[in-house]
């Protein structure tokens, strides 16, 4: 039934895609949406390539964010100060 992936009348047609670049080869491919926001959230959860380069996630989400309002806080600290 694979050849019936993009033919818009199976129930994969709910899924949303986001497209990926392997970090080893640059090589563009898609992953569901739901999946990427799982690995990107848990820097434990290993995805592969194509090609079969295995990777994920070094800082998850959530702590970006949390450094992201650090470094604000400082920023703004040191301007008030
Ligand atoms: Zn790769």
């Amino acid at each position: 039934m694979a050849t019936n992936i993009y033919s818009g009348s199976s129930s994969i047609e709910s899924f949303e895609f986001v497209m990926e670049i392997c970090c080893n080869c640059n090589l563009p491919f898609m992953m569901p949406k739901w999946f990427r926001e799982h690995v990107v959230n848990d820097s434990r959860v290993n995805f592969y390539c194509p090609k079969g380069h295995s990777q994920h996630y070094t800082k998850t989400l959530r702590e970006e964010m949390n450094d992201l309002i650090q470094t604000n806080k400082t920023k703004l600290e040191s301007k008030n100060s």
